[in-house]
């Protein structure tokens, strides 16, 4: 055995044990058992189709599932309400097109969460805010619009109103796709750092080099199934399944 850096050895904070999810006849989630680690980040990969954002989604219960369990620092997914806005703050979620609030400014962006759902006072959740978005390079655009920013601005801006929330866990479901290629590393950067910090993190993202660089552990999923999980150096210079070694002859 490799010795870890110590943040890898902690307890489980998201738990997945027979999870099934469909929809309709397409059997989307079979049988998924998957537990991230507290400081751990976790890059999933995987074809098109194969499950990847229904996971992410199924750990904020974006969606619901039809079975099995899913629980996040012990406790079960809340169905509704307060327990359930308390969840999202929990488990913070990136999208790939970003999802900010199209007529509130940057910093509003960041502090709406914090002020509404974690009760902080206003003029507390603006310093926060500015210090994180200072923290992604964007605390000079502030008082702009979303769209005044470019796409990988408005990327970090996500991640900051992320970290706004103080999340257990962070869930990026392909955040630099949708970006220009000049714009991915300045996101990826920000990544690479949260996961140097320590942060707990599930990266589904075709990035070799953040996976190489970040990345405790590679999940590579396939119709629905976990095919195949390792050590990202392993997956990426030797994958043990036929369909692993077929995907990555196609992506790189
Ligand atoms: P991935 O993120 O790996 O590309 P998804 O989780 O988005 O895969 O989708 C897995 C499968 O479930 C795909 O075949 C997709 O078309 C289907 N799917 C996803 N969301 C829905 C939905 N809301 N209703 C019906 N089918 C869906
Ligand atoms: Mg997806």
């Amino acid at each position: 055995m490799t010795s870890e850096p110590d943040h890898v050895a902690g307890e489980p904070l998201v738990v997945l044990e027979d999870v099934n999810k469909h929809f309709g006849e397409l059997h989307v989630l079979q049988n998924i058992n998957l537990t991230i680690n507290r400081g751990e980040v976790v890059v999933v990969i995987g074809p098109s189709g194969s499950g990847k954002s229904t996971l992410c989604r199924a750990i904020n219960r974006l969606e619901t599932i039809d079975d099995g369990r899913i629980t996040v620092d012990g406790k079960d997914l809340p169905a509704e309400g307060k327990a359930l806005a308390k969840l999202r703050a929990d488990v913070g979620m990136v999208f790939q097109s970003f999802n900010l609030f199209a007529h509130k400014t940057i910093l509003d962006n960041v502090t709406l969460g914090p002020i509404k759902v974690r009760k902080q006072k206003p003029a507390a959740a603006r310093e926060r805010a500015m210090e994180l978005l200072r923290r992604v390079g964007i605390d000079s655009q502030a008082s702009k619009l979303p769209a005044q920013l470019s796409g990988g601005q408005q990327q970090r801006v996500a991640i900051a109103r992320a970290l706004a929330m103080d999340p257990k866990v962070i869930l990026f479901d392909e955040p630099t796709s949708a970006l220009d290629p000049e714009m991915v590393n300045e996101v990826l950067d920000v990544m690479v750092d949260l996961a140097k910090g320590g942060m707990t993190m599930v990266v589904v993202t075709h990035e070799m080099g953040f996976a190489r660089k970040a990345a405790n552990r590679v999940v590579f999923m396939a119709d629905g199934q976990i095919v195949e999980e390792s050590d990202p150096e392993s997956f990426f210079t030797n994958p043990k399944s036929s369909r692993a070694k077929d995907f990555l002859g196609k992506i790189l």
